[in-house]
This record gives C-alpha cells, sequence and structure tokens, in this order.
C-alpha cells in the first residue's frame, strides 16, 4: 500500500494535537482560540489540515468552525467535539473527542458511551469481514447505556486526496460491504440522549471545492484556482481565506463550484458526545493511526 509513511504521520500529528487542543478547553475559553491552536500546531508539525478543525457544542453534532473574530466562549456543563484532521501529502488522519467543560453527568456518560462504541468497532474491524459487524457493535453500545447512535452520521473510508473514498461505517446494525486488506477507514460513533438523527442547520464557516466551474470575474477566477491548488477537494474554512479573497466566495458557491456545509444539530436537541479515530485495515491487522 502507497503512503504508509505519511498516513502514519498525519496520524501522530493528528493524535498529539487533539489531546493538547481538548486539554485547552474549559469554562470562558473562546472557541476560536482552540481553532487558532489546532491551525498552527498542525502548521508547526509540518502537515495541513484535511480539513478545519470542528468544534460542536452540545446539541450541534458537527461542521462548526470559528470564524474570524468568533467571540463565542466556552460555558460550564457544555459538551464539546473536537474533530480535526491532518493530512501529509494528501495522505489523510481524522480523529475526535468530547470534552466536558465542568460538570455534567449526562454529558460523561454519553462521552463514555461515545468511547465504549469506538473501542468496540475497533475489536469488531477486521479485513475481510462486513462493515454490518462494526455497525453493529456501536449500535449496541450505545443502545445498552441507554441512549441513541446517530444513524445519519457515518464513518468513511479515505484515500489520498479524498475523505469520503466509497465505503460508509454506519452506527447502526444495517447491512453494509466487506472491507477489503489496506483500506483506510474513519469510523466516528456519534451518542445522543435525543432523537438519534441530525437535521441540517444554518450554514457554517467551512466549504469544500465541487467542480472547477468557469468563472467570468477574475477576482472568483483567481481564488478558485487558489482553492484548487491548495485544498483540492478537502474542506477549507472561510477564516483561511483573506478578505479580499472573500468577496468572491459567495459568487463560487452561488456557481456550484463551491459547497458551504451546514451547521448539522441533534433533531430532538439531544446533547451529542462522539469519539473517533482513524484505522489502517492491512492484510491481517488492524492499526490505529490515530
Ligand atoms: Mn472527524
Ligand atoms: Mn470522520
Amino acid at each position: 500500500m502507497e503512503g504508509i509513511k505519511e498516513i502514519k504521520k498525519a496520524g501522530t500529528i493528528a493524535h498529539d494535537i487533539l489531546k493538547q487542543a481538548c486539554a485547552r478547553v474549559g469554562e470562558d475559553v473562546p472557541y476560536s482560540e482552540i481553532s487558532d491552536f489546532v491551525d498552527k500546531a498542525i502548521e508547526k508539525a509540518g502537515a495541513k489540515p484535511a480539513f478545519p478543525v470542528n468544534i460542536s457544542v452540545n446539541e450541534v453534532a458537527a461542521h462548526y468552525s470559528p470564524d474570524r473574530n468568533e467571540d463565542k466562549l466556552f460555558e460550564k456543563g457544555d459538551v464539546v467535539k473536537i474533530d480535526l484532521g491532518v493530512h501529509v501529502d494528501g495522505y489523510p488522519s481524522d480523529t475526535a473527542s468530547t470534552v466536558i467543560v465542568g460538570e455534567n453527568p449526562k454529558g460523561e456518560k454519553l462521552k463514555k458511551a461515545a468511547e465504549a462504541a469506538l473501542k468496540a468497532a475497533g475489536e469488531a474491524l477486521k479485513p475481510g469481514r462486513s462493515l454490518q459487524e462494526v455497525g453493529k457493535a456501536i449500535g449496541n453500545v450505545i443502545t445498552s447505556a441507554g441512549f441513541q447512535p446517530i444513524r445519519n452520521l457515518t464513518g468513511h473510508s479515505m484515500a489520498r486526496w479524498n475523505l469520503h473514498s466509497g465505503l460508509s461505517v454506519f452506527n447502526f446494525d444495517a447491512p453494509n460491504e466487506v472491507i477489503e486488506p489496506d483500506t483506510l477507514v474513519a469510523i466516528e460513533p456519534f451518542s445522543t440522549d435525543g432523537a438519534g438523527k441530525i437535521l441540517e442547520s444554518k450554514p457554517s464557516s467551512i466549504y469544500r471545492l465541487l467542480a472547477p466551474v468557469p468563472q467570468r470575474l477574475p477576482g472568483a477566477k483567481k481564488l478558485l484556482q487558489r482553492i484548487v491548488n491548495d485544498y483540492e477537494t478537502f474542506p477549507f474554512a472561510q477564516r483561511w481565506l483573506e478578505a479580499k479573497e472573500l468577496l468572491y466566495l459567495p459568487q463560487l458557491v452561488a456557481s456550484g463550484a463551491v459547497h458551504r456545509y451546514p451547521v448539522l444539530m441533534e433533531k430532538a436537541k439531544g446533547l451529542v458526545a462522539q469519539s473517533e479515530h482513524t484505522f489502517l485495515v492491512g492484510e491481517k491487522d488492524v492499526e490505529i493511526t490515530t
């Protein structure tokens, strides 16, 4: 398999930075302190973000990332999901943890359920085996804890310059494909005391290239070229663009060149916890890269 060295490096860097980012979460800490830290730490490590760090709190399940001058602060009792990705020469890693700010007994239980589900998923993951076994393991752990897995968020196989390379890993028992050796896969159980479903909410500050649709405005053309060069199909953050580039972002979205992700919210406004690792499935063994 190609890129093993890069895959492992991306995994180690993501692991270390996630640990440090989680340690920085606390009462009255601005969300932007975490995103600034993650952005800088990835650069310092000689790697690049595979997507903007997601900082999703309470009923927000995913896809929230601070914009410039973001002034939101973490509050006591918050259930905070930090989800980050690193790539080395296009080879990605993807990992997430939940942090509870101060005390929140329900949040702690949700966090434990997501972590136990990820552990069970790792044990069920074998080359040549159906991913249904993984989904079943995740669903069992979370429902046994008295919660719901989020059914419309999934893990995903990954490849070079590709965060979703075809396979989905459900968080419940559902028919699925066999995972072949030499596959990189992110598994991410989400537990909730809500409905077990997410809905699309307001637009986020996370974007991704869809297609290099020709642009008429020179500024839009230039920005699109930069997105193709710097991010390819990896998601990027609004805060990574300069003020004069930002002017043309709506045009890229309107023309269908760029997708703007919506924030994902739990349907019944339940609390959501998440735990995620990237797994490298080999010929015989499975290794956690993050
Ligand atoms: Mn993730
Ligand atoms: Mn993922």
